[in-house]
């Protein structure tokens, strides 16, 4: 028996790390207040339709809908948002207090093609922060995706992207020019972008397809379009971000997969080559409870994959390993004299090694060490081996340092301390 397509146990192996994931984010979160919240997995279609908009991808093609013993429509939440603006209102929690700084965890689900970072159950964390219009707000949220990630040590891998998607009226004269565009290059446009032109045009925008991105170089720029408030709300956030050395890109092109969003949308990208690279997406979202016949209550707030964040630590301990691991490449493996006291050394001082033992010539081991990320290699040349000399060799930087026999032992305390 296998499980269901797209989903995975999460082994014992795995799960401490789920565990410092939460316990990581619930101790940042704790400090600013966030409480959590835990809303049913199951909800009626119709808030997803409302909330995240048909001409999505999500609504038209990823959800897990069914209907139940009495013929409701019911679906297994694709994302964490609209449940929370509904619990919002359901609870009528507007009532006694404006502001609500929330966060959940917990499966989601959406029908899409599994793959590496990509699974039909998943995981999200998110944060909302509910109640206030100010780019303070956007700052804040923005800053606890920053601060948990880096907690998590993850920080070096990531970017932060931002856009100004604007308000609705902007966004549609906007919508308005980039379809008139479109249309005269709809022929050489992807596929699914010509789907999009009538449809949600505005998602063209993040397409993958280069030849897409290509023609989309010469068109309208949201930025443009936007008037002062939008403007203002942007710039006050990418100040306090620099305030906060908070490195960020601009990318004119970052609009988000969801209707919902206004002002401010970002997300926050692994370096990795990967088109799953997508870690952290937000937003702010200032119609959405209204629009779910609630009051207008702004609010702004993010969603992290915890299966690519997983993916990503993992990685990193992968290379925090390998970059600790001192590489002994010979030229020929009968200086065993050598070799072993070598060995004896970096035992001695609890250092992780690899003797290659492999048949190939040196040069070629050396490529082989750095192939694989190993950032110190000890060199044993039959030549120098007669002078009583090896040489140590910094793959990262290609530099390297000639060391006496008699030295031997000094030298490799001194690597104990600096890896
Ligand atoms: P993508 O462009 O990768 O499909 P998305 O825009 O659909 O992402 P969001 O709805 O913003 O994603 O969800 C926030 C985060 O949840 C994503 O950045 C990603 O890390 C994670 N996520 C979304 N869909 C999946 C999935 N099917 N499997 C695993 N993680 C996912
Ligand atoms: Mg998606």
């Amino acid at each position: 028996m296998q499980p269901l397509r797209g989903t995975k146990d999460i082994l014992p192996t795995d799960t401490e790390m789920w565990q410092n994931i939460y316990d990581t984010a619930r101790n940042v979160l704790n400090k600013y207040n966030y409480k959590e919240i835990r809303t049913p997995i199951l909800e009626s279609t119709d808030l997803f339709e409302k909330c995240i908009g048909n001409f999505t991808d999500i609504v038209n093609k990823e959800m897990y809908n069914f209907k139940d013993q009495s013929e409701r429509r019911i679906t297994l939440r694709p994302e964490g948002t609209s449940s929370i603006a509904r619990a919002v209102l359901s609870n009528k929690l507007y009532l006694n207090n404006q502001m609500h700084r929330l966060w959940y965890s917990g499966p989601m689900f959406r029908y899409e093609r599994p793959q590496q970072g990509r699974q039909r159950q998943f995981h999200q964390l998110g944060i909302e922060c509910i109640g206030s219009l100010k780019p303070i707000a956007d700052i804040e949220v923005i800053q606890l995706a920053h601060k948990i990630l880096t907690q998590l040590r993850c920080k070096e891998q990531c970017t932060l992207e931002l856009n100004s998607i604007g308000n609705i009226q902007e966004r549609d004269l906007y919508t308005k020019q980039l379809i008139t565009y479109l249309k005269k290059y709809e022929k050489d446009l992807d596929e699914d972008s010509q789907k999009r032109i009538n449809k949600n045009p505005l998602r063209i925008l993040d397409s993958k397809i280069d030849k897409t991105q290509e023609i989309l170089k010469d068109g309208p720029i949201l930025q443009n379009y936007l008037g002062i408030e939008s403007l203002k709300h942007f710039e006050q956030i990418c100040q306090s971000l620099d305030y906060l050395n908070i490195k960020y890109n601009i990318n004119n092109y970052l609009v988000r997969g969801l209707d919902y969003y206004n002002y401010t949308a970002f997300e926050i990208k692994t370096k990795s080559s990967s088109h799953q690279n997508t870690l952290c997406g937000g937003g702010r979202y200032d119609n959405l409870i209204e629009q779910l016949g609630g009051p207008k209550i702004p609010a702004v707030g993010w969603a992290i994959g915890l299966e690519r964040l997983i993916i990503l630590m993992k990685e990193r301990l992968n290379t925090e390993t390998i970059h600790k691991t001192i590489y002994i490449a010979t030229e020929d493996l009968n200086n065993i004299e050598i070799i072993w006291d070598i060995i004896n050394i970096l035992e001695t001082y609890n250092l992780k090694f690899e003797l290659d033992i492999t048949n190939i010539n040196l040069s070629k081991k050396i490529r082989k060490a750095s192939k694989i990320g190993v950032k110190t290699c000890i060199i044993l040349r039959n030549e120098e081996i007669k002078k009583r000399q090896i040489y140590i060799k910094w793959l990262d930087t290609g530099k390297q340092q000639m060391i006496n026999f008699s030295n031997l032992r000094q030298y490799i305390y001194y690597l104990k301390t600096i890896l």
